[in-house]
């Protein structure tokens, strides 16, 4: 009888053919993966609850789309929007809300923070060091503003002769505390929050976390380093 042979040579051949599909599909597999921890880190890099304060600075590569206003101002477009919606119910409510900062570049930063140092070192006779001191509650260092992430707006009402400080009870400022809530926008520096947020009461400034993010936090009366460090950490 004859003994029948393992058919060696047909199987070599197939392996032959086999294994660049397979160093391919790999080879695909791999880079597959690194696009999604590529995006991943993306989106957790630019998510809109990124916090920026005195100990968190802005990520050198922090880079997300950004859309021009009408006004020259530039926002990120995640909150456009929104942003356009709110500027138009408080108008349509009697207020006159004007856009006098947006987003910032790290040299405009810069140049902002340079400018007000000089000016109080000049006005008080502070040397370098207790101005800087003193502007900590007021100013951010270049790399320390959330106006850098294009989620941060100052609003303030058009045609007033009162200084920002002052304006909080205008009818803008108002309108807009009780409702920039409902278009995903927060009040970042509130009055009852300065020793949690480190800064003064700012009533111009205005964050964009999103609609949840800013429901929650109005309805709980958090500042957003609670509401992260209650939900995130
Ligand atoms: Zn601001």
């Amino acid at each position: 009888m004859e003994e029948q042979t393992p058919p060696v040579g047909r199987n070599r051949r197939r392996l032959w053919i086999l294994a660049p599909v397979l160093l391919l599909t790999v080879l695909s597999l791999i880079f597959l993966a690194t696009r999604a921890v590529h995006w991943s880190l993306q989106q957790s890099k630019t998510r809109l609850l990124t916090l920026v304060d005195i100990e968190h600075p802005v990520e050198d590569d922090y880079n997300v789309e950004f859309m021009l206003l009408g006004d020259g101002q530039m926002m990120d477009s995640r909150c456009v929007d929104d942003l356009e919606a709110m500027l138009a119910d408080c108008r349509a409510a009697g207020g006159r809300p004007e856009i006098t900062a947006s987003f910032r570049t790290w040299g405009a930063q810069e140049r902002f923070y340079e400018e007000r140092l000089t000016a109080l070192m000049a006005e008080q006779g502070l040397d370098e060091e207790a101005a800087r001191a003193r502007l900590t509650r007021k100013i951010e260092a270049p790399g320390y503003s959330e106006h850098q992430l294009g989620l941060a707006v100052d609003i303030l009402e058009e045609g007033s002769e009162l200084p920002e400080e002052e304006q909080s009870d205008t009818l803008t400022l108002r309108w807009l505390r009780e409702n920039a809530w409902r278009y995903g926008f927060i009040l970042r520096y509130a009055e009852n929050k300065t020793a949690i947020t480190g800064k003064d009461y700012r009533p111009w400034h205005f964050r964009y976390v999103g609609h949840e993010a800013a429901a929650q936090i109005v309805k709980l009366d958090l500042a957003l380093e609670e509401y992260l460090e209650m939900f995130f950490s």
